[in-house]
Order: C-alpha cells, then structure tokens, then sequence
C-alpha cells in the first residue's frame, strides 16, 4: 500500500478490514451499526490544512452526495472530518470489486460493454451538466455495485475534495494526449477520451496503448499515446461500428471528439440497436432513455427473436449499394441507408436542391407511441426543419428552421458523402440558421445539421439535405 493512513475511529462504526489505497487515500470496510450495512471508508492522507479548505471539503462533500443520486455514481451515506483533521467520505461499499479486476480475469461480452458505456455515459453527462469533470476515469474506478451495476467512485475527488491530487489525478494508460502534454488539465472532452480508452480495455483485458505497443516504461507508454495509432481491436465478436464509435472518442484532437457524453452514448444505442437488436437507456435526467427513430425496429426485433439476438447489421449496406460511406460517425450512415439513399431520386426539387431536411419526421411518422418505453420523443431537442441548400459557382448555401427555438441554441453541422474525401469526422458550430461552403468542385454537396440546446443536448436525429450543381 502506498498510503500510509490509519483507519480512524469512527463513532458507530466498526473497522473490519482494509481494502485498498490509491494514490493519496486509502479505503476501509467497516461495519455501520444503524443503519446496519457494510460501508467503505475512504480517507485521505494529508490533514486538511486550514478552516477555509475544510469549509470547502465540507460543501464539496455536500454538492457530490447530491450527484450520488445517479444510479451509476456511487453513493456517499456520509462526510466528516477526523480529530486529526483528514477529510473522510462514508461510501456505498461495492462489493462486486472493480471493473479492472473482472476485464482482465474475463473476456467481457461485447453486448455488455455496450450497456455498462452507455450507463457510465449517463452518470458522466449528468455530472458534466453541472460542470464537474471526472478527471480519472479508468476500469478501477468503475466499481461493481451489490446489484451487479457499474458505478463510477473518486468523482469530482481528484481536483477538489482531496486536494493534493489536482489536474495531475490522471493515470497515464487512460489519460489523452492533450493531457499528456500538458495542454489541459481536464473537460468534457479528456472524460470522453477516458472513457472510450476504458471501453477499449473492458474488451481487451488491457489499456489501449499497452495493447497495442511494447513499452518498457510509463514514460514509453506517455510516448506511443501521444505520437501512434490507435491500435486495432484484434476481436472477431466486436463490430466494426462498435470500435468506429471508440476511435471517435479516442481521436488525438479532442475537437474530432463526441461533442458530449450524450452524443457518444447515443452512438452506443445506435450500435447496440443495430447489432444486438435492443437498447440499454440513457438514464440522465429530462433526456429520453431511447433513440426514438429505433423504436420500432427494436421492438419487432425483440417480437420475432427475443431480446438479444443478433440483428443484420445493416449499418454496412452503404457499402453493398455501392456507395462507400465511410462517414466517421454511424448516424451519418443510418441516415444514408434510411434517408438519404432512398429519397436521392424522388425529391430533387425545381432549384437543384435534393432535400432530405425532415428526415427525422419521415422515420418518426411511422413509428407508434410506445407505451412502455418511458419518455416520448416529445422531450427531444427536434431536428432542423426545411434544410435546403443551393450550389451555384463554388459555393454551396444550405439554410433551415429551428422549429423550437431556445435561448442558447447553436447549430452542428459537417459534410456527409459518398466518399471519406466528402465527410467531415468534425461539427463546426454555427449561431445563424445558415451555413456557405466555398470552393467546391464537386457536382453535389450534403450535409447534416443538429440543433445544439445551451445544455449541450443535440437533436436526437440530424437534418440531411444536398445541394447539386445546376
Ligand atoms: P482508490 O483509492 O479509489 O483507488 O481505491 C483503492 C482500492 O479500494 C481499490 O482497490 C478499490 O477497488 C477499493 N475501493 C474503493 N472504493 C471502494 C468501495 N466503495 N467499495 C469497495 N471497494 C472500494
């Protein structure tokens, strides 16, 4: 153990044993007498310097108890602060252990991985809407709940409650490159990257880089996440779409990144959809728990073969169709497939303009209430309507309607194609309903357009329209 703390006389509860240390604290099991139930302890090594820094560790233990109320954050029963003055943290006791032991002692079903993605997505998006960022994100800081859930420990502790630790809580093998570098200290984008590296690791018993290089040293492993290739997932089970959704989030530039952790568990929704014919639900507060486009072809999945059978993945017919679609994110190609390719010939309108704006409305038209899904799409930030756009001299002019709109509202749009040369990976955000693309050579340009809420919620299904040369 690399902490050298005693367990603390606590009033009411019983030490039993030690189970484990971190890097500046260690965690204890004890007994709590009433209510009566196992609790983990985790104190810190260094006393609490002064008044003000146990005010704050008093607040900050109070504002991270309310974020515990996620499913998928472990709970905190209690906070106080020892006669010694160090700062400790009462916890839910997780007795299933850590995701880092079950990875590497087991080959973690795909389909698993998928669901325990899109619930740490949830947890993590709640917490970055009230702007607070995880900063350590890594298989042994997802813990195995009583029930079997995933829950995420140390939140919010490494820049705040335990002071010592700050920007520099980062673990090197789940840490991004801009990190490494020492370009940022933690956001969105850097617990979106930790994530996807621990997904990777969930299904390969390893950290990505360690996977996929020989380093002899931390410093080497530093190296090869800064200047090489994501490695390829070496497993026949995993989709292709599955692994695209992780090099998004792995991407070294943290713009090319999922925009939020919302965004990227929608992704997993689509690919488990697709491949596994069901949804695990986003649980975050005011969002719908299900791609609502998806319902419907979900529920008959699960009516003809049961709930887990494999689907077709019909996410690779752009390819059959002749059409290499090689959009970096999988939305774009669902929409090829069911929007886009199906309409190119019928809708070309009289100014050259091919408009498939209200492709979100045309999937949801047919698509029944259902009753047992939770939340309706009724909640869902809608998607741009009447996108159209012109190519006249180089230039292509797309301009829509939010039909919704609210203060704060952006909009994401990037180029979608037949080719890679065609597709931006990367949004670029507009304020205005309209966007020009100069210097365009080829006969036809598309793209797709979301609306972006202040909260960072995007339209659950992007506009697509093209423009062609007249
Ligand atoms: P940490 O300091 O958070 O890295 O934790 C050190 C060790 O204690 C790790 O092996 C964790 O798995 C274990 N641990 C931390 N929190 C808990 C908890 N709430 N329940 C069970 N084990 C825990």
């Amino acid at each position: 153990m690399s902490v050298n703390v005693e367990p603390p006389v606590l009033e009411g509860y019983d030490f039993i044993r030690t189970l484990g240390a971190g890097g500046t604290a260690a965690v204890f099991l004890y007994h709590q007498r009433v209510p009566n139930r196992l609790v983990a302890v985790k104190i810190n090594e260094t006393p609490l310097a002064d008044r003000n820094s146990r005010n704050r560790f008093r607040s900050e233990a109070n504002f991270m108890a309310q974020l515990s109320e996620h499913p998928y954050i472990l709970s905190i029963y209690d906070a106080g602060i020892t006669p010694g003055g160090r700062g400790y943290m009462v916890l839910e006791y997780a007795r299933g252990g850590s995701y880092k032991d079950l990875s590497r002692s087991n080959q973690l079903p795909v389909d698993q991985v998928l669901t325990v993605g899109i619930d740490l997505a949830s947890a993590l998006f709640t917490a970055h809407k009230r702007g607070i960022i995880h900063r350590d994100i890594k298989p042994s800081n997802v813990l195995i709940s009583t029930q079997g859930l995933p829950v995420i420990a140390d939140f919010g502790i490494s820049s705040t409650i335990y002071t010592t630790r700050g920007a520099k809580g980062f673990s090197i093998p789940w840490a991004p490159p801009e990190v490494l570098t020492g370009r940022s200290g933690g956001s969105e984008a850097t617990d979106i990257y930790s994530l996807g590296a621990t997904l990777f690791a969930m299904l390969v018993g390893r950290s990505p880089f360690e996977y996929g290089y020989k380093v002899k040293d931390t410093r080497e492993l530093a190296q090869v996440i800064v200047d090489e290739d994501l490695p390829r997932i070496r497993r026949a089970d995993v989709p292709k779409e599955f692994e695209k959704v992780l090099r998004r989030a792995m991407n070294k530039n943290p713009d090319a990144r999922y925009y939020s952790m919302l965004e990227f568990a929608r992704d997993m929704q689509r690919v488990q959809q697709q491949c596994y014919g069901h949804q695990t639900p986003v649980t975050v507060e005011d969002v719908p728990p299900y791609l609502p486009q998806q319902r419907r072809r979900g529920r008959q999945a699960t009516d003809a073969a049961g709930p887990a059978a494999p689907q077709p993945r019909t996410w690779v017919r752009p390819l059959a169709i002749g059409a290499s679609i090689v959009a970096a994110v999988a939305v774009i190609a669902a929409l090829l497939v069911f929007v886009v390719m199906p309409r190119l010939d019928s809708a070309r309108g009289a100014d050259g303009t091919q408009v498939v704006g209200d492709d979100a409305k045309g999937l949801d038209s047919h698509d029944d209430p259902s009753p047992g899904l939770g939340a309706t799409a009724d909640s869902d930030v809608p998607s741009p309507t009447g996108l159209a756009g012109t190519l006249q001299d180089g230039t292509a002019t797309f301009t829509w309607t939010n039909p919704d709109p609210q203060n704060g509202d952006r909009y994401a749009w990037n180029r979608v194609g037949s080719d890679s040369a065609q597709s931006d990976a990367t949004s670029s955000f507009v304020d205005r309903p309209t966007v020009s693309i100069d210097g365009v050579t080829d006969d036809q340009v598309c793209i797709q357009v979301s609306i972006v809420r202040a909260d960072r919620q995007m339209s659950t299904t992007p506009a697509t329209a093209c423009a062609v040369r007249k």
